[in-house]
């Protein structure tokens, strides 16, 4: 990492307008970023997006909101399609949730999703991060969106430290520090400042293309010059912060949630219900096979019928 030496204070306006100017010129054509996106776009974005890169996200976007434009399409279509449809995106369990909560926005919203946080929060499979995001990114509200990029962002640039550590009731409060007073974004003169929305999705943009986990280049960031882990000379995180760090790093090979994927990508496939020995033949451990199977079922991933064979959930 090159630690240049020259910083002052931060947060500071002049940050937060350089930041906003950094991400008005390079931030990603996402497609859900497009004039006209619907709440129901951006919500569908932010749940898939969750711990999978937008390069796999953006073709399953666009199919879905292709197929299922509103929340009422989307609630009236079978689970086994939702599940076909999501595809090898991963933790399924999100697919099932967003179902659930297209059918809730129809029954208590009248298929609008709400604007409101409370609301938003309320619906089933929506936390907190992206009841914010929505009512941030589409409907232009001042709140704080904090993700793993933001709080990494945040930790830096204002705390002075590597890593951001485990995720903490206090991150939303310590962003919403970085935004402007309601009323005080775009004021004349030296305090001039951006809007919440504005800081809130080039900070999230900044620590995915530059303020990245394992190698940041500050020798391009915007916000170099008000940066406090620059200022404070660039430290190295302690060996027991770097533990702490590893042990959050999920592991994928080998894992109960590989099998999982193994037996839904057979099921996502077929097109009538599987025998037994279907299944048997992706995995060789039969324990871990039994176990990742009926954690599928419990899940609501996964039927088994009066003959034995197994199906995705009508
Ligand atoms: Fe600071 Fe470097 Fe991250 Fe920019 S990229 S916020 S200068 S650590």
């Amino acid at each position: 990492m090159n630690c240049p030496d020259t910083t002052s204070p931060t947060p500071d306006p002049a940050a937060l307008r350089a930041l906003v100017g950094w991400f008005a010129a390079n931030g990603r054509d996402l497609p859900w970023r497009a004039s006209g996106t619907s709440a129901w776009g951006v919500l569908l974005s932010e749940v898939m997006s969750q711990q999978t890169p937008v390069a796999r996200v953006a073709p399953i976007w666009r199919e879905w909101m292709g197929r299922w434009p509103t929340p009422e399409d989307f609630a009236d279509a079978s689970r086994a399609e939702v599940l076909r449809a999501w595809g090898r995106l991963g933790y399924p369990r999100r697919a099932l949730r967003l179902h659930e909560c297209a059918a809730a926005i129809v029954e208590r919203h009248g298929g609008e999703v709400p604007a409101d946080v409370a609301e938003l929060e309320d619906l089933p499979g929506i936390g907190t991060y992206t009841a914010r995001a929505v009512a941030c990114f589409h409907f232009g509200a001042n709140v704080p969106v904090v993700d793993t990029n933001v709080r990494r962002v945040h930790r830096r640039l204002v705390e002075g430290a590597f890593l951001p550590g485990p995720a903490r009731a206090a991150d939303l409060r310590k962003v919403a520090a970085l935004l402007p007073a309601d009323g005080e974004d775009g004021e004349d003169g030296e305090r001039e400042l951006p809007a919440g929305p504005e800081i809130s999705v080039a900070l999230m943009e900044l620590g995915a293309l530059v303020c990245t986990a394992s190698s940041p280049d500050c020798d391009i960031c915007p916000v170099r010059p008000w940066c406090a882990w620059v200022a404070a000379g660039c430290p190295e995180p302690s060996a027991e912060e770097l533990a702490g760090a590893k042990k959050r790093v999920q592991k994928f090979a080998g894992t109960d949630r590989q099998v999982r994927g193994k037996i839904m990508a057979v099921l996502r496939a077929a097109e009538h219900p599987v025998d037994k020995a279907e299944i048997d033949a992706v995995w060789p451990d039969a324990a871990q096979r039994s176990r990742c199977l009926f954690s599928l079922i419990e899940d609501g991933l996964a039927e088994q019928d009066a003959s034995g064979r197994f199906h995705l959930p009508a």
